[in-house]
This record gives structure tokens, sequence and C-alpha cells, in this order.
């Protein structure tokens, strides 16, 4: 179908549009510059021109799954394999705190070397020396039991990607063993419990279509998360997908724009894989509503270690080098960075 201004306009004043009109706006790229306009609109109308930097902590690599898309898939035996200790968490924590970070993101493979007990004493510590701080897992699908004792440990946010909403590329993207039901009821829990809940999903992943894509819309329709985190497919060498084509830049910025239209209270985080992707690309997102960024607060010699794909773009330099340069960053695509905790703003 042929698209208007209109349409676009409806999509800015309706936060919706019809199956056909999405499908039509995902395939063409002469309404890229009205919509990136009308989200920076509405970002600066919900958070100002506040862009919001949380520190994250890549704690291991290990993980039990074996994603097809994923560097450090179970089944890759050429990772190197690492763990932080609690003493290295705290200290990365430590080093956030210092730059003024009052959030912490604690990202890991499924690991079960980590146990719930494990995860709660390291969520309660770091929120016994931190309460001004909020504290965000992202470690994967687990029983809402656990959730609920992460939870009540003093975790707030939880970020679980579901990857791909229709079931068919679900299927095709991981394992027989993994389940699209399952990780959406994990979604669900969490929200039950109280937290602010991310989802999101890869751009331009072997095998997507546009339809898949609009499944990913009406998905977040349903669960209306408080963060969504997307970013462009990104081949690594060692997984069953070396040989497709990465996803594409110009397709997530546009994804990002939309999104900001359906979702104006929610947090978007320009990744790293949109830099990694293009030297620019986070700029270009900012600009099309993102308004979350998330330097790594890890230690120098294991970044390189997470890479979930290839040439993921991670600085050498220690934290408070790369929270100036990433400040200077972001003022430079006209923003502000801000550390504070910054919670979704629904009002
Ligand atoms: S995508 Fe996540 S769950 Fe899947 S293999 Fe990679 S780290 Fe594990």
């Amino acid at each position: 179908m042929a698209l208007s201004e209109n349409t676009v306009k409806k999509l800015y004043e309706t936060r919706t549009l019809s199956d056909e009109e999405f499908l039509a706006l995902l395939t063409t790229d002469a309404w890229d510059t009205l919509l990136c306009s009308l989200a920076d609109r509405v970002r600066r109308q919900m958070y100002g021109d506040k862009v919001y930097i949380r520190g994250l902590i890549e704690f291991s690599n290990h993980c039990k799954n074996n994603c097809h898309y994923c560097g450090i898939r179970s089944g890759n035996h050429c990772a190197i394999r690492y763990r932080l200790s609690k003493e290295e968490i705290l200290s990365c924590c430590k080093e956030g705190y210092s730059l003024g970070m009052r959030t912490f993101v604690l990202q890991s493979g499924e690991d079960a070397y980590f146990t719930d007990e494990m995860i709660c004493d390291i969520v309660s510590s770091i929120h016994a020396l931190y309460p001004d701080c909020a504290i965000t897992l992202s470690i994967g699908e687990k029983s809402k039991e656990s959730y609920q004792s992460y939870f009540d440990a003093g975790a707030r946010r939880y970020l679980l990607r579901h990857e791909a909403a229709s079931d068919a590329l679900y299927r095709k993207l991981h394992p027989e063993n993994m389940m699209l039901s399952a990780r959406m009821q994990c979604l669900f829990d969490l929200k039950e419990i109280g937290y602010q809940v991310g989802a999101g999903f890869m751009v331009g992943a072997p095998y997507q279509t546009s339809e898949d894509l609009l499944s990913d819309l009406r998905f977040l329709q349903k669960l209306d998360p408080d963060m969504i985190g997307i970013g462009p497919y990104i081949r690594h060498e060692q997984t069953p997908f070396a040989n497709f084509e990465n996803g594409s830049l110009t397709l997530t910025v546009r994804l990002l724009a939309i999104l900001r239209l359906m979702f104006p209270h929610a947090l978007l985080p320009a990744t790293t894989a949109l830099s990694t992707i293009a030297p620019d690309g986070r700029k270009l997102g900012l600009q099309a509503g993102a308004n979350v960024v998330m330097p790594n607060l890890s230690p120098v010699s294991v970044r390189k270690l997470y890479d979930l794909y290839e040439n993921k773009n991670c600085t050498d330099e220690e934290s408070a080098q790369c929270s100036y340069d990433l400040k200077q960053y972001i003022r430079s695509a006209g923003y502000q960075p801000v550390t504070d905790i910054g919670n979704v703003s629904r009002t």
C-alpha cells in the first residue's frame, strides 16, 4: 500500500497503525526523516534532552544455551570463558558510583554457576552499599520464584530480550529446547512481580521478514515494557550463522523511531551493536528517539571476551576516560548526558 505523510502523523497521534500500514512503513525509507523528527519531538516531551548513562557489568560469559546467532553460545568451544567474582563486581560498582552512575546493569549468559543465593547475595550487597542506585539484572530465563528472590534482594529492573515474537522465526534462531512461550512467560512473570521490564529483538536476523518485525511490534504492544532494546543482527564467525549478512543500520534506526512513537514512555538504549555497525550509529539512534547508553564497567581485560557478535565496539579505555568520551559524544549528538537513576516516566 502507498503511505502518505498522514499515516506517519497517525502513528505520532494514535501510537499505532494497521498491519498493512506498519508493513508499508517498515519497507520504505521515504518517511525516515519525518519519523525521526517526530520521534525526537516525543522523546523531548517525555524526557527532555536527557540521555541516561547506565553502568554495564558483564560478569560471566558462560552460557548453557546454544542460540544459533550468539558468539558465547555453549557450542562455541573457541570462546575464552570468564567469570567475575563478587569482589570484582563490587569493585566495578565502586568505579561506576565514583563516576556518578546510579544504575548498574548486571549481565551474563545463563550461567548455572551463579546460584540464586549467589545472585541474591551480590544484589543485596550492592543494594546495601549503594541504596540510591537501581540494580538491573539481565541473566536470562529463570523461574518466577527466582525472579521474586532477586526482587526481594533489591533488584528492580530486568532485561530479557524476546529476540523474535514470531514462533516460526524463534524456532530458526534457537535450538529445539528453547521455547518462545517460556521466554514470554518470563517477561509476564517479571511484570507481575513488579519489575521494570525490558524486552527487545534483533533487526535483520537471519530469515527475518517484515511480518516477523510486525509480530515483534504487536507483542510489545501486549507486553507494554518499560525498556526496549533493539540492535542490528551482527554475524559471529564461530556460529552456524557465520555466513549471513549483518542487519541494516537504516532499518534499525527506523524501528527505533517507530518504537519511540509507539511507546513514548519507554527507555530505549542506543546499543553497542549500533556503534559497531557504523561509526555514527549510536548518534543516529539517539536522534531517532533512543535515550539510554550503557558503557562497560567490566574490567578492560574481559570486555572483548563478552563477544555476542563480531568486532564488538568496546574500548580499551578505563571507565573514567570512556565515561568522559561518551558524555562528549552524547553532547555532540545534541543531548545532555545524565547519570541519575532515571526511572521510566509514564506520565
Ligand atoms: S543469546 Fe543469551 S541465552 Fe543465547 S547463547 Fe547467547 S548469552 Fe546464551
